[in-house]
């Protein structure tokens, strides 16, 4: 078999397997009416191509055309490319915007349109959902959305009206009683996480990694004391603060059985790689750690801590969207330095023309990844496709428990 023919197949086989979709940030029903195509331009990753200061007025022909020359080569306008051919039958390019907005307006006119992409084209069974201004939501849709439980609003808990970055305040989650110590606060963030997991959570995140550097070694309860309660506290203080946060989420979360999903790599870039992680997994044996994104760029990082902690999963999401070349090597290493239980794959979208295009990303991914180990001799067919069917579907149905 020639190694075209083993990818061929590969892909083949990968396009009808059902998947466990381990990271998405689905909104609610409500926020999907009235779409067109540059509503769709504006709230898809196209829109963080780097040095793309605008997206044009399509009604403006030499705009269009200088903006798809000069995103095409970027992975997100490729694959949002792709979706487009896929769901709307027509390619992105500046002679096709106006049809693709015509034929995406009547396709938002169906209510139903947004979920039916996730459920028919994407194939998706169960989503692990991260809808952040709303934390734990299931956005009306149990049977589709099994809702990963953001946490990052506790990290600016210690300044009772401090919302996160999405606007959602956490001492909403408490109840009566403000909590009026750390003490009293990390009992009550337990709690919280606690009726979380009783609604129907089945994971914990942490995106903080836009926010601060994600090492949480430090941990100095007095000077997270002078966080406390004080709105002018220090960065160093409201530091101090997220680390003995962070370190009480880690215990919940073990408690509780609640993998903690935490975005590595890509981000605020100031020590956010993922060997910053390495103490607090070293502190928590007992937690599972579902990391994000393979910390990209710096795949090394996550190469290490895959072979030496066995409670350390990687999920291969916004990988193969942001470079989908690295993506393929990074799979390879990654299922070479640990076992076909570790790896996972979310779309990591909110728009479902992002959800297709990463998923169209993953499948031409994965298939050149597995056809590669098959044509050096690492396995044969039959194994690839396990592999190829772990990673998509069942590693995420056995460590979310859906
Ligand atoms: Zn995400």
């Amino acid at each position: 078999m020639t190694s075209s023919a083993v990818r061929r197949e590969l892909l083949e086989y990968i396009k009808q397997i059902k998947i466990t979709n381990t990271h998405c940030h689905h909104l609610d029903d409500g926020l999907y009416e009235n779409i067109g195509l540059f509503d769709v331009l504006r709230h898809t990753y196209v829109a963080w191509c780097a040095n793309i200061p605008d997206i044009p007025d399509f009604s403006d022909f030499a705009a269009a055309e200088g903006f798809v020359q000069n995103a095409r080569c970027n992975t997100f306008f490729r694959w949002l490319s792709a979706s487009m051919q896929e769901l709307y039958s027509l390619p992105l390019t500046a002679d096709n915007m106006p049809a693709l907005d015509a034929r995406i307006k009547e396709a938002y006119r169906d209510k139903g349109y947004h979920i039916d992409v996730l459920t028919g084209r994407c194939r998706f069974e169960k989503i692990i959902n991260d809808r952040q201004s709303d934390p734990g939501s299931s956005l009306g849709h149990p049977a589709l959305f099994a809702p990963s439980f953001r946490c990052d609003s506790f990290f600016s808990g210690y300044d009772s009206n401090q919302p996160d970055n999405d606007g959602f305040l956490c001492h909403t989650l408490f109840g009566d009683g403000s909590p009026e110590t750390p003490g009293e606060f990390l009992k009550a963030m337990d709690g919280a996480i606690k009726k979380k997991k009783a609604a129907g959570c089945v994971a914990l995140k942490v995106a903080m990694a836009y926010i601060r550097p994600i090492n949480f070694d430090s941990v100095d309860y007095k000077k997270a004391e002078k966080a406390f309660g004080n709105p002018n506290a220090s960065v160093d203080e409201i530091t101090a603060f997220g680390n003995i946060v962070m370190n009480a989420i880690c215990d919940s979360a073990a408690k509780y059985s609640l993998p903690l999903q935490i975005h590595t790599g890509m981000a605020a870039l100031d020590r956010t790689r993922p060997s910053e992680l390495l103490g607090l997994i070293k502190r928590h044996p007992e937690t599972k750690f579902h990391l994000l994104h393979g910390g990209f760029p710096w795949f090394s990082d996550t190469y290490a801590l895959l072979a030496s902690f066995n409670n350390v999963w990687s999920d291969t999401c916004w990988i193969p969207y942001l470079s989908s070349t690295r993506a393929a090597d990074y799979i390879v290493t990654a299922l070479e330095v640990s076992g076909a239980d570790r790896l996972t794959w979310g779309c990591d979208a909110w728009m479902p023309e992002d959800s297709c295009g990463a998923l169209l990303a993953m499948e031409h991914t994965l298939s050149k990844a597995l056809a590669e180990m098959v044509c050096d001799g690492a396995f044969g067919m039959d194994y690839a496709k396990y592999l190829a069917r772990c990673i998509l579907r069942e590693n995420g149905k056995e460590l979310f428990g859906v």
